[in-house]
């Protein structure tokens, strides 16, 4: 019998990393360093707001943009960097940043439109530009410019059908950070050849060394044509909350409260609650940053201390992509092999895009303990490769 899916449907493929996670529920007394997620729980305090608030009744649809005085707060938070907004008409609460990214590209993304995507990249933006109708191109970032656009490079991609601009500052699967320098050779590029940016800033508070996060929405001629987005997921070990937001210009906004009318109704309304308390006190986030820094130093410092691999220091987010390049493996034979022979798991660069290959994803949200014990297991695989 014929499909009923649709065709968009039928092409719409599940990302390699599940796949793979399939595969290490095979295995006991697994290690895993291949989720992307915090691997604490929601401070107390964020849940007993949200439990108060269900008692008192937030149980209920809200407004499809989400209540005026959480938008509010998302306003405050925004303004800690630079960034000016109005939450009547500026702001909306989202399903996590993945409803804000793909409302996003649903909205602005029209058939046959060419969005930029740097390659490797967070799995998902490739599969909704193409259910949009849109055509993903892939840029190639390099480790030589640590992963960031080369902004020559760049401008060679852009075609009179390019559209959208994506980035992910600090970044999926890399960890890199976009310095002020690199910002701002890319808007210019936005600006010279009229594209719109989606800036994805989930990691924005996973940042370290003392670095603060800078928005390309603050620069020049930016604010115009850029849409932030964000989410409590990983800022606040709220990723099963699904409350995120995005921010931009009003025509854009507008846009999205109507199709997140059609979609989902609105964002969560308790999750709300807790992202108003959230946002506006930080609770626990600076100490969840030092647990993380530390952690980054750990796995850094012990991967880089195994002979046949390296990897450079991730800026940001909770994952080092480590150059396995020297081993003679693909990265899915790596992984492979490492979850069959030391029940470690890794995710493949390849699962990130054809740049991807000759990398693995390390995700260090997961205990310090853990992390020891997996680096010698991955110094005893990786010296039996050689
Ligand atoms: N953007 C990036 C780069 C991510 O890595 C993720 C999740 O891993 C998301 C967006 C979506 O996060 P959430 O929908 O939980 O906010």
């Amino acid at each position: 019998m014929e499909s009923f899916l649709n065709s968009r449907a039928i092409a719409l493929k599940q990302g390699g990393i599940r796949g793979f996670f399939d595969k290490a529920k095979n295995y006991s007394n697994v290690i895993n360093l291949g989720i992307g997620e915090p691997d604490i729980d929601t401070p107390k305090e964020i849940i007993d707001c949200a439990y108060n608030a269900m008692l008192e009744g937030k149980t209920h649809y809200t407004q499809n943009a989400g209540d005026l005085d959480v938008r509010e707060a998302v306003a405050d938070y925004v303004r800690s960097y630079g960034i000016e907004s109005n939450p009547s008409n500026e702001i909306i609460l989202t399903c996590g940043g993945m409803g804000a990214v793909a409302m996003a590209i649903l909205a602005i993304v029209s058939e046959g439109d060419e969005v930029i995507i740097q390659d490797p990249q967070w799995l998902n933006y490739c599969s909704q530009v193409r259910f949009a109708g849109g055509v993903p191109v892939q840029v190639p970032v390099r480790e030589e410019d640590n992963f960031i656009f080369e902004a020559e490079n760049l401008e060679k991609y852009i075609t009179d059908k390019t559209k959208v601009l994506m980035i992910n500052s600090p970044n999926n699967p890399t960890g890199a950070v976009m310095s002020k320098d690199d910002m701002e050779k890319i808007s210019k590029l936005a600006v010279k050849h009229n594209l719109f940016v989606i800036s994805d800033e989930v990691y924005c508070e996973l940042l370290y060394d003392g670095n603060k996060h800078k928005s390309i929405a603050s620069l020049p001629g930016m604010k115009e044509r850029t849409l932030i987005v964000n989410s409590l997921s990983k800022t606040f070990a709220m990723t099963g909350w699904r409350i995120g937001f995005a921010i931009g210009p009003k025509e854009i906004i507008a846009k999205l409260i109507v199709l997140q009318e059609n979609l989902v109704a609105c964002a969560p309304a308790p999750a709300q609650r807790a992202a108003k308390y959230a946002l506006s006190t930080m609770c626990e986030v600076k100490s969840m940053v030092n647990m993380y820094e530390k952690r980054r130093n750990i796995i850094v410092d012990g991967l880089n201390s195994i002979e046949g691999i390296s990897c450079l220091k991730p800026l940001g987010a909770f994952y080092a992509f480590v150059n396995i390049k020297g081993l003679g493996k693909t990265s899915l034979e790596f992984a492979e092999g490492l979850l069959e022979q030391e029940q470690v798991v890794v995710i493949p660069g390849s699962a990130f895009g054809p740049s991807g290959e000759g990398f693995v994803r390390v995700a260090y949200s997961n205990s310090e303990e853990n992390l020891i014990i997996a680096l010698e297991k991955i110094r005893n695989y990786v010296s039996k490769l050689k």
